[in-house]
């Protein structure tokens, strides 16, 4: 088997691979960057629609737009990256082996594990009925649609009320067929606000919210779907049945960091956000293994994707050139109100930012940090919703002599 050492391996060429390349290029390492895929750009190759870079460079680039901005640089510096190269294992000494055309070894210092998420298909959350044709998962059909110029059906509905359903609702409009409804069992949307506004509201595209697919039917393709509303345990509630004469079915139900090589690096794992525990320095619990974008947890916006990884860029080049880093002795806790918190470990050596999601919906909340019974900081969110990351930074000057931090909404 062929081999090769570089400093830094960057796993998945998508936003997050390729920020952290550039990043710890730029902080002074040899990197490499390793792509499954045909060409750089991880999911935003499919996501033509605009609303990406909007926080970062205060404009509404599509997503081809956005990515190509960081390619070029990737180009510029003439960062070495593989394509049509699938990492198939990972240890905890960063040996990595990949098959790009045979087998090859890469030893490297440090790695950075940036594969993005996958979508929850219908075997994943049990939907009954038939098992015909015309059932996608959304990035699926948006996939077909943008980079195969293949339409999907002519009348849909979309179960799951997540962005790319939403964005997908507004694409398929746009290409003529008909979207009879977006069904939701949250009793909230699971989207971006502004999504709902631009991509459900400007075309009259119903919401159903506390409702769910109770049933599908069709022998060789979708016929109809049936919908009930649900309790607030989500079971469906009898007499609530409606039926919906449609030929496709898009589930946009949730996506899955894609952790598969962590597990195998013997990397701890989150049970909340599915993605690898994580310090100060996105440092998994393995030495010298990085994570950051969508396989760490799952973000709303790009720009977040490109900050978090610049940084896990910067800390697998120190840590490929001997820095090491303090020890993480202050655990951080999702409190009241707060479903997860991230990094779960910090030193309370440097500032940090730490990123998180609230449980529910709510109006002018307070996300306090604790140490006990002492606050350490406190931020006022008029609104604050599941769907939108929280980011709140906090100053080593007030992170002295602390043990455990605690977030919650108040
Ligand atoms: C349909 C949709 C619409 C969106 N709309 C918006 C929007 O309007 N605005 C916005 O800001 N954000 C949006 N997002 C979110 C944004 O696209 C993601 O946050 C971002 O793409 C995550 O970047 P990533 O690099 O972590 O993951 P990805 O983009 O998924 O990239 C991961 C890469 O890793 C590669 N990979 C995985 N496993 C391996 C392996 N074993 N070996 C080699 N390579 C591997 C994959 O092929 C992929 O290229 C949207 C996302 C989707 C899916």
């Amino acid at each position: 088997m062929n081999e090769r050492s570089v400093d830094v391996a960057v796993i998945g060429g998508g936003p997050a691979g390729l920020s952290a390349a550039l990043s710890a290029k730029k902080n002074g390492v040899d990197v490499l960057l390793i792509e499954r895929n045909e060409s750089l750009g991880g999911i935003l190759n499919q996501c033509i629609h605009e609303g990406f870079g909007i926080e970062l460079f205060k404009e509404a680039l599509t997503g081809p737009e956005y990515m190509q901005r960081f390619i070029d640089e990737v180009e510029n510096l003439k960062i070495p990256y593989m394509l049509n190269s699938m990492v198939l294992s990972v240890n905890d000494k960063r040996l990595i082996v990949c098959s790009p055309q045979g087998f090859l070894r890469v030893k490297a210092k440090s790695v950075v594990l940036a594969m993005g998420c996958r979508e929850r298909t219908r075997g994943n959350i049990c939907v009954p009925g038939d098992r015909p044709a015309g059932i996608y998962t959304a990035g699926c059909a948006q996939n077909l649609i943008n980079l195969r110029n293949y339409m999907v059906g002519r009348k849909v509905v979309i179960l799951g009320s997540g962005d790319i359903g939403l964005i997908m609702a507004r694409r398929l409009t746009l290409e003529g067929a008909s979207v009879l409804a977006v069904i939701e069992i949250l009793p909230y949307s699971s989207g971006l606000s502004r999504n709902i506004v631009q991509c459900l509201e400007d075309y009259n595209i119903p919401l159903y919210l506390s409702h769910t697919v109770v049933d599908i039917k069709g022998e060789r393709r979708v016929e109809s779907i049936t919908i009930a509303q649900v309790d607030e345990q989500w079971n469906p509630i009898p007499g609530t049945e409606k039926r919906m004469e449609c030929d496709t079915l898009l589930l946009s139900v949730g996506l899955i960091p894609e952790n598969e090589l962590s597990r195998q690096a013997g990397i701890e794992l989150h049970p909340v956000t599915a993605g690898a525990v994580v310090d100060e320095y996105l440092q998994t619990s393995v030495p010298g293994i990085f994570a950051s974008g969508n396989v760490l947890h799952v973000h709303d916006v790009v720009d977040w994707v490109t900050l978090e990884s610049e940084l896990a860029g910067k800390s697998a080049a120190e840590y490929a050139k001997g820095v090491s880093f303090p020890e993480s002795k202050i655990s951080v806790i999702p409190g009241d109100g707060v479903r997860y918190v991230l990094p779960q470990r910090i030193s309370g050596e440097k500032d940090v930012t730490l990123s998180l999601r609230v449980f529910c919906p709510g109006r002018d909340k307070k996300i306090i940090v604790k140490d006990g019974g002492k606050v350490v900081k406190k931020i006022l969110k008029t609104r604050a919703v599941p769907s939108e990351m929280i980011r709140l930074s906090l100053k080593s000057k007030d992170l002295g002599g602390i043990k455990e931090l605690r977030v919650e909404v108040e």
